[in-house]
This record gives C-alpha cells, structure tokens and sequence, in this order.
C-alpha cells in the first residue's frame, strides 16, 4: 500500500498554518461582560449586512449560540453547505475551517463567504496537498477517486466522488458492486473502517485527523471498565482500536441525536470536545465523558480540541463583517470541477435515501444516514 506521510507543520500554497501557529491564534477568552458587548455587536452586524451564520459543532460555544440566535445554524459540514447554499442570505460567515467555506462557495457562487479566521485549515486537508494526490491518482488511473470532504476544493477538483461519513459505505458498496476499484483520501482510519465494513478494494492515503487520532484504545477500554453501563460514541476518524469499542460509530450529528435518544444515563464521547456545548443543551441532565486521549503512546497534539476549529471567536464574525476580511474564494475552473464530485453525492443521496440508513445499535456499529462529515 503506498505510504504518504503526514506532515504536522505542512504549509500549504495559501500559507495555512501549522498545529503551533494555530494554537498561537487562537484568541484569548473573554471575561462575562466582554462576551455579551462583543456578541451583541456581532449579532448587529449579521442584521445589517443580512448575513447569516453557519456554525460547525466544534467552535467556541458562544459562536454557536450566536448562530442559532440570529436564525443560523449550527450543524455538520454537510448541512453547513446545504445550509448556506438554500438560505436566502447572499452573506454567509462560515465559523469552522476553510474547506467548510470553500465547500459553501463552491455550492453558492454567487454569495460572498466570509470566515473569521481564513488560517483555520484541518490536518486532513493540510496532509493532502493537491499536487501530490494528483500525482498519486495519475499513477493508480484504474482507480476511482473517491474523497472525504475535509480537502481542499483542489484535490476535490480530481475526485470522481465526494463523500461524508453518513453516505461513505453507501456510495464504497455501489462502486464495488459496479466493479470499481477505489483510491480513497485523505483519512486512513475512515478509509480503513469503510474497507472492512464494505470488503471494497481501496488504496488508502494516509491521512489523519490530529484530534481524533489521538484517541486510545487501551485507554479507553479502562475507562469502559470504570463507567460499564456508558454508552461509547465514536467518531470513524478514529484509530480501529477505539472504533471496535464503539455502540454508536457516526458523524457529529449522529453522536448528538444518540445522546438526545439514548436511555444510558452516561456517555463516553471520542470526538472533538466542542460538541459538549451542544449536548450538553440538548440532553440536559446526561453525564458526558470525554474519551481519552492521555496514555503511554500519547503525543497530545490536540487533546481532543482541534487548534484550527479553536481558532473561530465571535470577535473574529465581527470583523470580518467589519472589514470584509476572511473572504473566499474558488478559481471558477476548480469550483467546476469540485462541484462535480460534490453533485454528484448529493444526488445519490438524494436518489438513495434508504441506501444511507445504517443501523447504529451496541455490536452492530455503523454510520448512520442524514449524518454529515467531520
Ligand atoms: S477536528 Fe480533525 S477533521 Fe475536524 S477540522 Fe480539526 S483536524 Fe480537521
């Protein structure tokens, strides 16, 4: 299998920043009353540039209050991009990381999209730059392209197929039973789960989430031991050995609606830890366990907080209404040529709603549809 080895401090073309930079950005927390000044004028400003904001699960809290607040949304990547494409507001501050707004550009090119930070990147996107993954498919050209949607609107340009982790098995078993032979980028533990579950012939980048990879399964099995009635929620960018201890695999949205529907009074949670925030107000009253990442191989690059999604404040809505800062933009060649394999997921969706449906019951693990990527 080739190996292409992610590098933590890659910049990219753009100059996107590494794991320390990131860190290094992210802004300072504000005391009580500086939060409500600056959240009341960010919600200003969103009413008179008639903008609307689309919050990923994993910001800050506040941002997320904000968005649901002013009529926005707080979601998955994917219903971030369809959000934002259906939404009558030409305005869109996308609060999460680049690939988050460039997918919101891609669908809607006509709408200005601004982000708060346009340094917020992902390690996934990071780990596969575009020149590289064009010479690994130039060199597999009996392969269909098949790609997560945290990369660049470059790499998805040279991508057959676009997918989220609520139709990943889904679109893997059509294309296998089509007889296609797949290169799937850039995560190495999705693309790992969806080759076991599916038994397709995939050649894997090797990618890698630094939140979720951070995961441990020896860890996590000793936390089990202490908390046996929870109920283990896990995120498929993690490594096999805590996706094997699982009763629910699935994206964030996934996560979420287990908490809200399940009868367990805990619950060990191996995902970014922004996503507490919305449990938390959603499922009132249940015991939230973050998963561990700590332990005798642990590097602790994230601590199960990604630095780049870290990054987004509600300061940072405020200036780039302000300033027109942090806008995006898609080369009208490359939009084209993304929105193919973008298109082309949302309409086998679209066409196979019951395709999607995967069970997510204790033993039988499995990603669960209307459930988005990340
Ligand atoms: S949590 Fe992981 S997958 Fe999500 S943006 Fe951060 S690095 Fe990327």
């Amino acid at each position: 299998m080739t190996q292409v080895l992610f590098d933590y401090t890659r910049q990219d073309a753009q100059g996107a920043s590494c794991t320390a930079h990131a860190w290094a950005k992210v802004p300072p927390p504000l005391n009580s009353a500086q939060r409500k000044t600056v959240k009341q004028r960010a919600a200003e400003l969103l009413e008179q540039h008639k903008a609307v904001l689309v919050a990923h699960y994993y910001v800050d809290g506040d941002l997320q209050d904000l968005a649901l607040e002013t009529g926005g949304i707080v979601a998955d990547s994917l219903e971030m991009a369809r959000f934002g494409r259906d939404h009558a507001a030409q305005t869109l501050v996308v609060a999460g990381v680049r690939f988050m707004g460039e997918s919101a550009k891609i669908l809607s090119p006509h709408k200005r999209v601004l982000m708060p930070d346009l340094d917020a990147t992902c390690s996934l996107d990071l780990g596969c730059p575009a020149d590289e993954f064009a010479a690994f498919c130039d060199a597999h050209p009996d392969r269909t392209v098949v790609v997560y949607a945290n990369t660049s609107a470059a790499v998805k340009a040279r991508a057959d197929w676009m997918v989220t982790s609520s139709c990943a098995l889904a679109i893997v078993n059509e294309l296998k039973a089509r007889g296609e032979k797949i290169l799937w980028a850039p995560d190495k533990h999705l693309g790992g789960y969806i080759q076991q579950q599916t038994g397709a012939d995939m050649l894997l980048w090797q990618g890698a989430c630094i939140v979720h990879d951070e995961f441990k399964g020896l860890e996590l099995d000793l936390l089990r031991a202490q908390h046996p009635n929870a109920m283990v929620l896990v995120h498929p960018e993690s490594p096999a050995s805590v996706v094997a201890q699982a009763d629910v695999v699935g994206s964030t949205s996934q996560m979420l609606k287990a908490v809200i529907d399940g009868k367990a009074q805990e619950y060990i949670v191996a995902t970014d830890n922004g996503i507490l925030h919305r449990m938390r107000q959603l499922a009132p009253g249940k015991t939230l366990i973050e998963a561990p990442t700590a332990g005798n191989a642990a590097t602790c690059k994230s601590c199960a907080h990604c630095p780049w999604m870290a990054m987004n404040a509600v300061q940072g809505v405020v200036d780039c209404l302000e300033l027109g800062s942090g806008e995006i933009f898609v080369d009208e060649t490359i939009r084209q040529q993304a929105l193919g394999c973008i298109t082309r997921m949302l309409d086998f969706v679209a066409q196979n709603p019951a395709a999607v449906a995967q069970p997510a019951a204790r033993g039988t693990v499995g990603l669960t549809p209307g459930m988005g990527a990340v």
